[in-house]
Formats: structure tokens, sequence, C-alpha cells
């Protein structure tokens, strides 16, 4: 049993566990016999949890890190109603049981941080408006913006502190203008969001999409990283193939997880094609220029 305030995270990054065979949905939403959400512990800290594709079709991921004085939600899934989708009750069981093997006789903080605001990754914020001791930050940038301090300097880095536990934040619009990249030094993992993922990358703002991308790159040039982790799979394992819009059904999907190989393919594509805008097929991304906000 560890004594709270004596949690020791390493220096450099301990590979995370990510060994496992994610839910991938249903051929009908009547076979499902799935979980509403699957959770999987990278390591006794830091947690991956998944919406059942058969409950939303976005099946995004979202992720929960213990600190030794708190401990952070990012993203609250597709889907509001608790009925379908009990994500309050499952982030509490898991801290729960974290709890139970760490305790906090006097109390132990959660806050709840997006990599952006759209609703796949906004929708259950209302599960924890009650919750206590909880801090919900909204996602869209006039509140995220300012809480980071990125509305008075966008390329600041900002500090997320969850006690012996320093996130590093930085401002990475170009999919969403309030789109927010976690660096997490004890698992080496960089949270992107939906700027990077197995999937669709669909770009509203190619310029900063671009520049997003090169500080991205000069971040993980810097330091370790392990994986680049986003929040939703839409590739096949068949390079370039991705499984058609709203699909809630992927059994031959890619692992969730990427690297920064795949950080310098995006680079190099981008500037192959001298910065310009275009649909561009990798093998595990498509990025895809939107010309309006992104819905996604
Ligand atoms: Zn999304
Ligand atoms: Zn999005």
């Amino acid at each position: 049993m560890t004594v709270p305030g004596e949690i020791r995270f390493p220096d450099g990054a301990v590979v995370p566990n990510l060994d496992v065979a994610w839910i991938h949905g249903s051929e009908a939403a009547k076979y499902n016999t799935d979980p509403d959400i699957q959770v999987h512990a990278c390591d006794e800290h830091t947690y991956i949890l998944r919406q059942n594709m058969a409950v939303h079709y976005e099946a995004p991921f979202m992720f929960l890190l213990f600190g030794a004085s708190r401990a952070l939600l990012l993203d609250t899934g597709a889907t509001a109603n608790p009925q379908f989708f009990p994500l309050r009750r499952t982030v509490d069981s898991i801290i729960d049981g974290w709890l139970a093997g760490h305790p906090h006789p006097d109390g132990y903080g959660l806050l709840v941080l997006h990599t952006h605001a759209h609703t796949d990754h906004t929708a259950a914020d209302g599960q924890f408006a009650d919750r206590p001791n909880t801090v919900v930050i909204g996602a869209e940038r006039d509140t995220a913006w300012p809480y980071f301090g990125f509305a008075d300097d966008p390329g600041a880095v900002a500090g997320i502190d969850l006690g012996g536990r320093l996130l590093d934040c930085l401002a990475t619009p170009g999919h969403h203008e309030a789109a927010v990249t976690y660096y997490d030094p004890h698992s080496g993992i960089l949270f992107t969001g939906d700027t990077i993922y197995p999937g669709r990358l669909y770009v509203f703002d190619w310029p900063a999409f671009v520049r997003s991308i090169d500080r991205l790159a000069v971040w993980c040039a810097q330091r370790p990283v392990t994986y680049l982790l986003g929040c939703h799979i839409e590739m096949t394992t068949t390079p370039g193939v991705d499984y058609p819009a709203g699909w809630s059904h992927q059994p031959d999907e890619t692992p969730l997880e990427l690297t920064t190989g795949h950080l310098e393919q995006i680079q190099e594509t981008l500037k192959a094609h001298d910065l310009q805008p275009g649909r561009y097929v990798l093998p595990q991304m498509i990025i895809t220029p939107v010309s309006q906000r992104a819905a996604r």
C-alpha cells in the first residue's frame, strides 16, 4: 500500500501496456453483449476507456490518469444519458478501486478536461456536474484556452499537476479551434485527440494543422514518447482502407496506438505537397480537408 503523496513516478517513460482487444461493435445492436464502456489498465495509474460502438458509432476513447492528489478524466464520450452510457459510474468505480490501494481519507479530486469540444468528446460532462470534489472545465475555446493560458499565448506549454505527475498541455488547433494535446511523462503517451489517430484526420483549418503538426514533431524529438493515442479508430488492418463513416461494426480495425513515426509520415506528406490542402491517404491515416468546421 502506498501512502498518499509518496507515489513516485519514475523519470523517463514506463512503456504502457496496450495488449488489449478493443470491443468493436456488433453486426446489429441487438446482438451486442459487450459492456457499454470497456476499461483497460495500461498500468496501475493509467486507464483507457472506450465507448461501445453499439452505443454510439463514434466509439470514442477516453483516458483516466491518476496522480498523488487528483485524477484527470480526458473527454467524456459521445452519449449524455447515463442509462446508455454510464461514464460517471464507471469512472467512480475505477477511482474507488484505485483509492482502495492508495487511500486518501481527506478526499481525492477529479479534474475533467477535453481534447476538443466536438460533442463525441463532451457529451457526458453533465454526469459529473454534481460530483463532489470535481472540476469540469468546458471544452470550447472561450473556456478551455483561458484555463490553460492559451488565450493570451497559444504557444505556451501549460502544466497540469495531478500530484507527482505533471502533464504538459499544448494548443494544437487544426481539427478543432480549441484542440489541446497532452503529454504524460509518466507513460510517455501523447494524447492527440482527433488531431492524430488511425482514421480520417478531418482538418478544418489547414494552416493551423500544418503548424500544429510541426510543433508536435519538434516536441516529440526532444523527449521520450512511447505512443500517440488519439480518440477513434476508423482504419482497417488493410493499409489505406478505412471503414465507412457511421459504421458500427469494425471487426478488423487497426490498433489505436500510433508512434512518432506516424507523426513524421504526416509531416513528410504535407511537405511533399508543398503544405497545400488535399486528401492524402497514408497506410494508417487519411488526411481529409473539410471546408467547414468538422462536426465530429
Ligand atoms: Zn471525435
Ligand atoms: Zn473531433
